[in-house]
């Protein structure tokens, strides 16, 4: 387990909510910010920011630097080229980017299949479906037949060929972690867009290992600040696409006759990007690295299993996911007969407990999970507990405790 001090770099958890210690059970929807990441960007606000890549003046070379180390960090968290790294506003701004620039380049084009899974997020699953309705491709999708949303390998055993398969590398409901590496092996001629939202802020990924085209990740998920992301994607293939956004910085030469684009990253990059973010992303990085990944996967595996555990053996709670190793930092449950925003409410009013309720952006798995349910009725919803480096065993014991109580005020 990670040491208890890692705690006092978030002054939130000293909060009470109605008398009661918070615990803080959301991070797959959005993780707490450690001191050092906000005193940083604090400082480089105070000192350094001026926009960057334009201006010949002092502060505007100390903020592009400050921005480009930025993405050589990156570049070197993912074993990947600095040009191949481009800052976006999230994940979902990263997958539109790669959609709606597949289309206008005519790397996607009428009758080709793209193939996705039931388990998506929306934002990889809403783009390819919209754009398919404007485009003619085809979007097939990969039911997952293992317990309660479980992908397994040889659901992927398909007859079609795809020309594009956009998977998640884990499920933000389920937690499951899903195998890139060997599904990419059943597809080696498909360009393979991965979803690493959930995936990156649990463990180390290497995009040369896993033999992927293109990786999206945003960093309010794993320490940093919100409204920045990344998009990285192979060279040869960002330097056959068209760029998403116009504007200032992505062009080479502009007259009324002929436009022609910057070179990479920034052919990407139109318009002041989010400074601060990108600088505030490898602060983050460099917190996340001075624990080591694998210290925060152990932490994160070793927290999963106790609640797993523990969970499982309350009567009338559901447990959604595969319940086994490929399980990581996410717990999705319902109780029976009690709404899962009623859970959340109780659990956040009653104990200081923040978990999150809902479909989850994901939709297509709810209908999944409902098929599957043996509740009196599934809410088509569920209840999300994720865990992150601050977390303790101690407060999921707190959790059990909670979920027992609530289930007795209803029984
Ligand atoms: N993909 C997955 C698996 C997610 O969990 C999320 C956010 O919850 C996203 C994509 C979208 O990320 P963002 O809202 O940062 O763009």
């Amino acid at each position: 387990m990670l040491s208890k001090n890692i705690r006092d770099d978030f002054p939130v958890l000293e909060r009470k909510i109605n008398g009661n210690n918070i615990v803080y059970f959301d991070s797959a929807a959005s993780t707490l910010k450690p001191k050092m990441v906000i005193e940083k960007l604090s400082n480089f606000y105070l000192n350094n920011y001026a926009n960057v890549h334009r201006a010949v003046h002092t502060l505007a070379s100390e903020s592009t630097q400050i921005l480009e180390a930025s993405r050589k960090k990156i570049a070197k968290f993912l074993n990947a080229q600095e040009e191949e790294v481009i800052f976006t506003s999230g994940s979902t701004m990263s997958l539109n980017l790669v959609v709606e620039s597949f289309v206008r380049s005519g790397i996607l084009n009428k009758d080709d299949n793209v193939l996705v899974t039931m388990v998506e997020h929306h934002a990889n699953f809403v783009p390819w479906i919209r754009l398919s309705k404007l485009h003619g491709y085809n979007v097939l999708a990969v039911y997952p037949s293992g317990r309660f949303g479980e992908l397994k390998l040889e659901d992927f055993n398909v007859k079609v060929n795809p020309k594009i398969v956009a998977i998640t590398a884990q499920s933000n409901v389920t937690g499951q972690l899903i195998d890139i590496k060997k599904i990419r092996e059943k597809f080696p001629n498909a360009i393979f867009v991965v979803d690493g939202a959930q995936f990156l802020p649990h463990a180390q990924i290497d995009v040369k290992d896993l033999d992927i085209d293109f990786l999206v990740f945003s960093a309010h998920k794993m320490l940093g600040p919100s409204g920045i992301g990344v998009l990285w994607g192979k060279r040869e293939l960002l330097e056959k696409m068209e760029p998403f956004l116009y504007g200032g910085e992505m062009i080479d030469k502009v007259s009324l006759d002929e436009i022609t684009f910057n070179v990479l990253p920034f052919r990407f990059e139109a318009g002041t990007p989010n400074i601060a973010g990108i600088a505030g992303f490898s602060f983050a990085l460099e917190y996340l690295e001075r624990i080591e990944m694998k210290k925060v996967e152990n932490h994160i595996r070793r927290l999963t299993e106790y609640a797993l555990e523990k969970v499982s053996k309350i009567d009338g709670v559901e447990l959604y996911g595969p319940l086994n190793e490929s399980q990581l930092g996410i717990l999705s449950f319902n109780v029976n007969g009690v709404h899962p925003h009623d859970i959340a409410h109780l659990l956040d009013e009653k104990f200081g407990i923040a978990v999150r309720s809902g479909h989850h952006c994901a939709q297509p798995l709810m209908s999944i999970l409902k098929s599957q349910s043996k509740l009196d009725v599934f809410p088509n919803s569920t209840c999300r507990a994720s865990f992150y480096v601050y977390n303790t065993l101690d407060e999921i014991d707190k959790l059990i405790y909670a979920i027992k109580k609530v289930k007795e005020w209803f029984d």
